[in-house]
């Protein structure tokens, strides 16, 4: 069902990808590879690939050296941009990546600093108090983030996500919150403004929040029982602050609030049918996702992942269960309705049931980088583009350069042996 596309022979202006003359391009000097000519982001000019918009960069003669590996992925080293033209292809609104995916999600990380150490994700025993987080001058400023967000809504993003680490232990993070809020999209509309959070500050903040323009909310909440979610939280914090930051934001004016439940075994499937039980009686939005091999932190192991067959099956022994339609073409959670009219449940089955084909997602770690999938190894340095001096235009040229390019699909590909590659930590980027 993938469209094959080659980078270097469509071009982006905001809004619109249509097909170049290759045999106008020229060889990019330190790519060594033939691009398409003209400058990036110029009026009318094509785009590129991530070649050329290294190559721009370069140009410019405001990047020292090159500014990373964007896609240095695990299954395919640098990407041949030279190949597999299709303009037979129908032209698409905003950016495609190689293989014809939309850029239409950006996942922002306000910090990698969290107070939880959940076993999952920052396990206490390897994020003890010597563990080095990012210093302060390497981390974006709200008005770098406000920027490159507005760079991305430009590109043709819908949705923003805040996230960490725990984004609330930003400082001022409703001050960022209002800023992001103001952007609007190409067409006068606005941006799908939304948080992720573990829900600890959620009594101080949700008021600042909500003033602030946020319209929606995610809470992680693993257990209903004090103990389980103790141990998984790892700083034995209590579950009642949480459903009392939950109560907060519902008072707030937050509705419907989503909660994830990441599922081990193990841990946590003994909370799987109390926690759907008090969503349907609280009317929030239950998500459970798989337990994935993100980072190297955690250990993870593939008999510790409870399915999304197991889960929806043990929901549904105890409340009858009905598929349900995706709400929207690349919807993450599969969703399944009560048969009473109770609500209805979202299963994120990234592990036993992979949705690269369909997945729009950028995300943007709090020093800058910009990662094309959840299991990169590594990102490209926005943070330099940004301190760079670059203008919108090369920004947006920057992103689209390495959009163009992405061929990620890791849980479509992942075996045993790919979970020992290298790859960015999940608080890092947010998940
Ligand atoms: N600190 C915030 C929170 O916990 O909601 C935001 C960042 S956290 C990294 C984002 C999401 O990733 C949370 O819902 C968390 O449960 C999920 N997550 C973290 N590690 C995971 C793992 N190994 N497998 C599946 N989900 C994970
Ligand atoms: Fe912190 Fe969220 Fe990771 Fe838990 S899942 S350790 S709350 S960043
Ligand atoms: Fe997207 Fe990567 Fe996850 Fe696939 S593995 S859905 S490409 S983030």
């Amino acid at each position: 069902m993938h469209r094959v596309r080659d980078a270097a022979t469509w071009t982006s202006k905001i809004g619109v990808m249509r097909p170049v003359d290759v045999a106008k391009g020229s060889e990019c000097p330190t790519e060594r590879r033939i691009v398409a000519s003209g400058a990036p982001g110029a009026p009318g000019a094509p785009g590129h690939g991530r070649a050329a918009a290294i190559c721009a960069v370069r140009t410019a003669g405001r990047w020292r050296r090159r500014t990373g590996l964007p896609n240095r992925s695990l299954y395919g080293g640098r990407y041949d941009t030279a190949t597999m033209e299709r303009p037979d292809l129908p032209v698409l609104p905003g950016i495609g990546d190689a293989f014809g995916r939309a850029l239409r999600d950006l996942r922002i990380s306000v910090t990698d600093r969290c107070n939880f150490r959940c076993t999952y994700c920052m396990p206490a025993e390897i994020f003890g108090k010597d563990f080095a987080f990012l210093p302060r001058g390497l981390v974006l400023s709200f008005e770098e983030i406000t920027r490159a967000a507005e760079a991305f809504v430009a590109l043709g993003v819908e949705k923003l996500r805040i996230t960490g680490g725990e984004p609330l232990v930003r400082r001022d993070l409703p001050d960022l919150v209002a800023m992001l809020a103001a952007i609007r999209r190409p067409d006068g509309g606005v941006v799908d403004l939304t948080l992720t959070t573990n829900g600890s500050a959620l009594r101080a903040l949700s008021g600042r929040l909500r003033d602030a323009g946020l319209r929606r909310l995610t809470v992680s909440l693993d257990s209903l029982d004090d103990e389980v979610f103790r141990a998984m939280n790892g700083i034995d914090f209590p579950v009642a602050r949480v459903l009392d930051g939950i109560a907060a934001a519902g008072e707030a004016g937050f509705s419907p609030i989503k909660v994830n439940m990441v599922v081990k075994r193990g841990a946590n499937e003994g909370s799987l049918v109390p926690m759907a039980r008090w969503a349907r009686d609280a009317r929030v939005i239950l998500r459970f996702i798989e337990y994935m091999d993100v980072g190297h932190s955690n250990a993870w192991r593939l008999d510790e992942v409870v399915t999304a067959d197991e889960i929806v099956a043990t929901i549904d022994a105890a409340f009858p269960l009905e598929p349900a339609d995706p709400n929207y073409r690349g919807e993450v959670a599969g969703r399944w309705r009560y048969r009473d009219g109770g609500g209805e449940i979202g299963v994120i089955a990234s592990v036993s049931r992979p949705f690269c084909g369909d997945c729009t997602r950028a995300r943007l770690s709090a020093d800058g980088k910009l990662y094309t999938c959840l299991f990169a190894s590594d990102g490209f340095d926005l943070r330099e583009v940004l301190r760079g001096g670059a203008t919108d235009e090369e920004l947006r040229a920057a992103i689209t350069g390495v959009w163009r390019v992405r061929r990620d699909r890791y849980s479509e590909l992942r075996t045993e042996a790919t979970t020992d590659l290298d790859r960015v930590e999940m608080f890092a980027i947010g998940g």
